[in-house]
């Protein structure tokens, strides 16, 4: 089958995806984005869009942060409460502007800003199953067979990503995964106009429960916890079954969900954690998003993440053909201004991970020590809460 050729191709259209391809509009390279779905599909998400994705909007000019921030499908957010397992409670406002919005949404609103703003060529609905690496080029083999021919591909295939898995050289198990499964509900009651909360249970330590305020009356509900505590062969944990004991049986819950309506189903997914320093490019290729696991493994915010990795591979891809360069060697300015731009941040909340992971009685000490505002600036600046 003859193969269509172009500069770069990027593969996924979620928001490191879209993120890339705007970065990518006055380039003069040739772009294609292929997705497997059609827009607009849901992406099982918690949906609070964090601070730093409107800044990489910005970043990108175009008054496009003001057009996100301006979005009507949103419910805005100022801060999250935090329960603890003892039965306080910590509030704290957000410093920069947020919402929660539905992915469906967002993620469309986001695609089509590069419809209607880039040339790049749009595939959805077709899934890409290979990719090789030749000295000329990278060829890609999509499901119904299509061949496309690009001088550098951007892996934006999220958390089950096909490219990070065959191009790739790392792994995210054991406790570098963390899965999670959502539901949407409506008229749960006991909502706080601007307020996100999350729960912390002590016999579903390491994990949280949390219920985010949409638009009409509905919420987003979900429960994450560590992958490693959901294998086969562990202490097993059924996501599914502990969402329903919770909103059918926890004292604090359980009577807030009682007239509430499920709208749809329940549905998991994995959460790629940012909780050490991947190798994410090689010669030809970049990883961004969930595909280069950067989701921060605190606060589960990586849409913000996806979208500052698009951008940077977009600047990293525009140097290649600047300079004549695709080697791996040169790739790896792009792992270095990722996590110069992203490191600090997933550090500190690694490290933060790794004491409540060890000693997850310490959460109940969260009240006491945020009391101190230093500390508190310095907390929620690095580990987004
Ligand atoms: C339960 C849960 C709750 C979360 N809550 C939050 C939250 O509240 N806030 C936050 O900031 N982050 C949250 N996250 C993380 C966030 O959803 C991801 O970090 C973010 O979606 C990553 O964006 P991405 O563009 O890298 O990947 P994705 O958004 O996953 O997009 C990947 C795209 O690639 C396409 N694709 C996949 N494979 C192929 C293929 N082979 N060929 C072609 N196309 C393909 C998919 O269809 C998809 O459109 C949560 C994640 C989970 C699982």
């Amino acid at each position: 089958m003859p193969s269509q050729t172009f500069d770069i191709a990027i593969i996924g259209a979620g928001p490191s995806g879209s993120a890339c391809a705007l970065a990518l509009r006055n380039s003069g390279l040739s772009v294609v984005i292929v997705d497997k779905e059609i827009f607009p599909r849901d992406k099982v998400c918690g949906d609070a869009v964090p601070g730093m994705a409107f800044k990489a909007m910005d970043h990108l000019g175009h008054d496009w942060g003001k057009t996100m921030r301006d979005f009507s499908e949103k419910t805005e957010i100022n801060s999250t409460e935090a329960f603890l397992p003892n039965g306080k409670s910590i509030k704290r406002n957000w410093s920069g502007y947020s919402y929660n919005c539905k992915r469906i949404d967002l993620d469309n609103f986001l695609l089509q800003l590069v419809k209607t703003n880039t040339s790049t060529t749009i595939l959805e609905n077709n899934r890409v199953v290979n990719a090789t690496i030749n000295n000329e080029f990278v060829e890609l083999t999509l499901l119904d067979g299509k061949l496309l021919k690009a001088s550098v591909i951007i892996g934006c295939d999220g958390a089950n990503s096909v490219i990070a898995r065959q191009l790739g050289n790392f792994d995210f198990r054991g406790d570098h995964l963390a899965t999670a499964v959502r539901c949407y509900f409506r008229d749960v009651e006991g909502l706080k106009k601007g307020v996100n909360e999350v729960h912390f249970f002590k016999e579903l330590m390491p994990g949280y429960f949390w219920i985010f305020p949409l638009e009409n009356g509905w919420s987003n509900v979900g429960y994450g916890i560590f992958a490693d505590k959901t294998g086969k062969n562990k202490e097993t944990i059924n996501l599914r079954e502990v969402m329903q004991k919770i909103i059918s049986e926890f004292p604090s819950i359980a009577p807030r969900f009682q007239n509430a309506e499920l709208i749809g189903g329940y549905k998991g997914f994995a959460l790629p954690l940012g909780t050490r320093k991947n190798q994410i490019s090689g010669e030809r290729f970049m990883l961004c998003g969930d595909a280069a696991a950067l989701i921060n493994p605190v606060g589960g915010n990586g849409i913000d993440n996806a979208m500052w990795s698009g951008i940077l591979a977009a600047e990293q891809a525009i140097r290649c053909f600047s300079d004549a360069d695709f080697s791996a060697n040169y790739m790896r300015n792009f792992d270095k201004t990722v996590y110069k731009k992203l490191g600090r941040q997933l550090f500190y909340s690694t490290c933060l991970m790794r004491i409540f992971q060890r000693f997850p009685s310490l959460v109940n000490k969260m009240s006491s020590v945020v009391q101190y505002q230093t500390f508190t600036k310095y907390f929620m600046k690095f580990f987004k809460i």
